[in-house]
């Protein structure tokens, strides 16, 4: 029954801005339903799935307090042309501090054999930045789209310079882009994919300064059976990276099993007597 209803109402329980109400609250049990618990979302996200733990904890407080976190924004183009034939002339980049809010291009082209378009993708390229908090997240999809679209009017000539509309240096040309529509101009734009991570959850975690002293390490969470991971922690790398996530990870590992040994972590093998 209530699948019909999330149906006809076209509601996405995956997002933080549902409308849906919960039907019904579980309570779990040590012992019973649960060893441990590893928590590993977006510090983002705290203040609201978990409130008792700041009003219980200062220490925490303070965490969720000072470590702060933005939402981001991404757009994804599939192109019929090769970097190079776009006029790229270096290796295939993961470039940054570009120009606003799309300030990083990340050609991902060796997802093509992942996909089926069969010849008419040659290069895919994803984007992303930063998106105030201030955009409505009902508008943020649509505000990402246009800024999207004057983005590569201004800055696609850039790096791809070969890949303008004719005449133009700056803009790119639509017919570059693969549609699966096989449209005309602006069709072809808007059948790429544009994201805009709203979710407290999806929100990316900021090294601000004077904020590292209040992350909490993996394995001292402050609350029994409640082990944490995440690039968030104080895992010796302390930023919003893989390399942050892997470490915290593995220090998570170490405070449950005692494996691996901290000082085999990369990163914090420097703690390894000489
Ligand atoms: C736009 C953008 C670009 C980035 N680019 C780079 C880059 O080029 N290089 C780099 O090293 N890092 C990059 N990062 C950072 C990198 O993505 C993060 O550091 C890393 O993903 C953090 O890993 P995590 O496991 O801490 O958190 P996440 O990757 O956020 O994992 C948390 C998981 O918890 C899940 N979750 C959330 N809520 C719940 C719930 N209630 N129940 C169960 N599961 C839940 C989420 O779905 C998610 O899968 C980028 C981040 C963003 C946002």
């Amino acid at each position: 029954m209530e699948g019909e209803q999330l149906k006809t109402d076209k509601i996405n329980l995956e997002s933080f801005w549902t409308p849906w109400k919960d039907v019904e609250e579980l309570d779990f049990r040590l012992g019973k339903d649960f060893d441990l618990v590893v928590l590993g979302i977006s510090i983002g996200a705290f203040p609201y799935i978990a409130p008792e733990l700041s009003d219980a904890s200062a220490k925490w407080k303070a965490m969720v307090e000072n470590v702060q976190t933005a939402r981001t924004l991404a757009m994804q183009l599939w192109v019929n042309k090769d970097i190079s034939e776009l006029g790229w002339t270096m290796k295939s980049p993961i470039l940054d501090a570009y120009a606003q809010p799309f300030n990083t291009w990340a050609d991902m082209s060796q997802l093509i054999c992942r996909e089926d378009w069969g010849n008419e993708v040659r290069s895919i390229a994803y984007y992303c930045g930063p998106l105030e908090d201030s955009v409505p997240h009902e508008d943020a999809v649509q505000v990402v789209h246009d800024r999207a679209k004057a983005w590569l009017s201004q800055f696609s000539g850039l790096h791809w310079p070969l890949g303008c509309s004719p005449g133009s240096t700056t803009d790119l040309d639509f017919k570059n882009l693969a549609d699966p529509g096989d449209g005309v101009g602006d069709k072809r734009f808007d059948a790429q994919f544009f994201r805009a991570n709203v979710d407290p959850s999806e929100r990316y975690v900021l090294t601000v300064s004077g904020s590292t002293d209040f992350r909490l390490k993996p394995g001292e969470s402050g609350f029994d059976n409640l082990y944490l991971t995440g690039d968030w922690t104080r895992n010796g790398f302390n930023a919003g990276c893989i390399e942050a996530t892997v470490m915290a990870g593995m220090e998570c590992a170490n405070a449950i099993s005692g494996f691996p040994a901290l000082t085999d972590i990369v990163g914090l093998d420097h703690l390894k007597p000489s």
